[in-house]
C-alpha cells in the first residue's frame, strides 16, 4: 500500500531558517515521531494561511527571560530526540514548559522542573537520594560532592574523578531533591535564597550537560538576557 500523502499531527517548533523568497525549513517536534524536519512553503507571504499557526507562544516574545528559556528548554529537547523515532515524554514535557512559560511562571523553576522532566524522559534521573557509588543512602548532615559525569551525589568515602567534582551545599541539595518530589505549582510556590537556587542552575546546567554530552548554545543568551535584567 502506499504511503499517505497527508499526516496530521500535533507539533513543536523547534527550530526554523528562511529558505528562498517565502519558504522556511522547520525542525518540529511531535508526539509519536519524534524529530521531523520540514519545508513550510509560501509561509512568509502575508496571505499564508499557515504563517500564523507556525508561530504560537506569542505572549513570551514580551519577557525576554521566559522567552530565552523556552529557547533554551526547546534546545535541550531538540538534541535529547532523534528525527522519526517515538519522543512522546520530551513532547509532553516540553509541551508543558511552554505552556507554564507563557502563563508567566518564574523561568528558573520551569528550566529546572524541565532538566528534571526530560532527564526522566531519556532514562538518565539524577541521583539525590544515594550515593552513585556504593548505593548508600546519605544521611542527614554527611558531606557529599556532586558528580554529573558519575549521575549524582557521591559520598566522601569515595575520591571521585578530580575534574568534575562539584561541592553543593545542603540546601542545595534539598532543592534538587524538592524537584524529584514537587510537582511544578509546589516548587514554584518555594521561597529560595538567591545563592541556594544559582547552586542548584550550575548542578543542574553540568549535568544536563552530561546527559546530552554536549553544552546548550542558548544558554549564552539566556545569561546575557539575565545580566541586562534587573532580578525580580
Ligand atoms: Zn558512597
Amino acid at each position: 500500500m502506499p504511503p499517505p500523502r497527508l499526516y496530521k499531527t500535533a507539533a513543536i517548533v523547534l527550530k526554523r531558517f528562511d529558505l528562498g523568497e517565502a519558504d522556511r525549513v522547520l525542525t518540529v517536534l511531535t508526539p509519536h515521531d519524534g524529530k521531523l524536519r520540514l519545508i513550510a512553503k509560501g509561509v512568509r507571504r502575508p496571505t499564508s494561511r499557515l504563517g500564523g499557526t507556525l508561530e504560537p507562544w506569542l505572549n513570551l516574545r514580551d519577557r525576554l527571560e521566559s522567552a530565552a528559556t523556552a529557547w533554551y528548554v526547546g534546545e535541550l529537547a531538540e538534541r535529547a530526540t532523534e528525527e522519526q523515532a517515538n519522543a512522546y515524554p520530551v513532547y509532553a514535557v516540553l509541551r508543558r514548559a511552554f505552556q507554564l512559560l507563557d502563563d508567566g511562571m518564574a523561568p528558573g523553576r520551569v528550566a529546572r522542573w524541565f532538566e528534571f522532566g526530560l532527564a526522566d524522559a531519556l532514562g538518565v534521573r539524577p541521583e539525590v537520594e544515594r550515593c552513585v557509588e556504593c548505593d548508600r543512602v546519605l544521611e542527614a548532615g554527611e558531606s557529599f560532592r556532586w558528580v554529573p559525569s558519575l549521575g549524582g551525589v557521591l559520598c566522601e568515602r569515595h575520591a571521585g574523578p578530580p575534574v568534575e567534582v562539584v561541592r553543593l551545599s545542603q540546601d542545595a541539595l534539598k532543592v534538587l531533591r524538592a524537584y524529584r518530589r514537587l510537582d511544578i505549582e509546589a516548587l514554584a510556590a518555594l521561597r529560595l535564597p538567591g545563592p541556594v537556587e544559582r547552586e542548584v542552575e550550575a548542578a543542574m546546567r553540568r549535568f544536563m550537560r552530561y546527559a546530552l554530552e554536549r553544552e546548550a548554545r542558548s544558554l549564552a543568551f539566556l545569561d546575557e538576557v539575565r545580566h541586562v535584567l534587573p532580578p525580580v
